[in-house]
């Protein structure tokens, strides 16, 4: 495979499930363009019988449970929620490591309903993200795995069959065609695209004395426990247009805050990812692994709904992407007590080296920054041909 960028947007075809078409342009591309000749106001209807389907018509138990992390994408989850008249059990899987900011997203979302808090023990979720960040390289696999077991364990327990969980990722940044069109997020859907990359919940037993009982929150309910539950998980990103930038703003009406003093790590944009310190160093690990960072997702993003042109994108990657984000590094080795040999050897072995220049010896070519240098660095449409 030869390596080339969309001829639309800036994305390489090194993300994993993302295919292009004859004319060098991307699914998630052409997806956009199909969400512009969606019937929204059929899906609002379909939202709507949703809505009544599930709504708890006693008022003793709340009608669904929202997954949410504080951001801005949660407040749009809750606050839609509201708006169509359900009473939402928000339920939160504890950041890896959560900052002031987060905190903050995190109690103003209370004001759209109840919360409830998983906070883990640290000790054992440390010990999973070490051990994922080595074998797969991605320390926030515990977290993504907690996000979507644990609120789906309370609404089993619960008995709150609803689950509204938030953007259908592979309508939004591509994937394969089945998948696009899903509007139910189940087993399925979490085993092929939930970031899982291979690794299982059961991997973890035996890990530096980890025990079955301390993964209780990490599993997934059994088939039987979802059938009884009658559980269903709706992506909201099915029903409405999704659309982040105008989310946040509307959300900022109602108390959301972004980061006021620049663009997050990693990325030109101040309004996700807001909420945990060490994050960007998960989105560098990507950017090793397949040429490109957060700062392309939403380059491309911003393209697709007409906000800027593919020449303002290629700028805004060039200077942003992929950069080596000391700010989560130097917090990233504190937390988890690392040196920065260690990290460098870690990370190194899941650097993609035909994406990257090496030198003559086979290490790794750095810029001043200690940020690698990408070979691949055209993306002018004449190099795609
Ligand atoms: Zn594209």
């Amino acid at each position: 495979m030869s390596f080339r960028y969309c001829t639309k947007c800036v994305m390489p075809n090194t993300k994993p499930d993302l295919s292009f078409d004859e004319e060098g342009v991307c699914d998630a591309c052409r997806s956009a363009e199909m969400k512009g000749t969606i019937d929204w106001e059929a899906r609002e209807t379909e939202f709507r019988e949703l809505v009544s389907r599930f709504k708890n018509k006693s008022g003793g138990n709340y009608d669904c449970v929202i997954p949410i992390s504080g951001g801005k994408d949660s407040h749009y989850q809750a606050y839609m929620a509201r708006k169509y008249g359900l009473n939402p059990l928000m339920v939160n899987f504890e950041a890896t490591l959560r900052n002031e900011l987060g905190r903050k997203n995190l109690e103003n979302i209370r004001q759209f309903g109840d919360l409830l808090e998983f906070k883990k023990n640290p000790e054992i979720y440390k010990k999973m993200c070490l051990y994922a960040f080595k074998q797969v390289g991605d320390h926030e696999w515990p977290n993504h795995i907690g996000i979507f077991t644990f609120s789906v364990r309370v609404a089993v327990q619960f008995r709150i069959p609803l689950v509204l969980w938030g953007e259908n990722s592979q309508l939004e940044y591509g994937g394969p065609k089945a998948a696009r069109m899903k509007n139910v997020l189940d087993r399925r859907w979490l085993e092929e695209f939930g970031g899982l990359l291979g690794l299982r919940v059961e991997d973890m037993i035996g890990v530096e004395g980890i025990t079955k009982e301390d993964l209780v929150s990490y599993f997934y309910p059994s088939d039987k426990e979802l059938e009884e539950a009658g559980l269903f998980g709706a992506f909201l990103g099915y029903y409405f247009k999704w659309d982040a930038r105008q989310q946040v703003q509307l959300m900022q009406k109602y108390g959301f805050s972004v980061k006021e003093d620049g663009p997050v790590e990693g990325t030109y944009t101040n309004y996700e990812n807001l909420d945990d310190a060490i994050v960007a160093v998960h989105d560098y690990l990507k950017f090793v692994k397949f040429g490109f960072g957060r700062a392309t997702d939403h380059a491309c993003l911003d393209v697709r709904n007409g906000r800027i042109t593919r020449d303002e994108a290629v700028k805004l990657v060039t200077e942003y992407d992929g950069k080596w984000p000391k700010v989560a590094i130097s917090e990233f080795l504190e937390f988890f007590n690392m040196t920065p040999e260690e990290f460098d050897t870690i990370v190194d072995s899941f650097t993609d080296k035909m994406l990257f220049e090496v030198n003559s010896d086979g290490s790794l070519q750095r810029a001043p920054d200690h940020s690698l240098v990408k070979k691949y660095g055209d993306y002018s449409l004449e190099a795609q041909r």
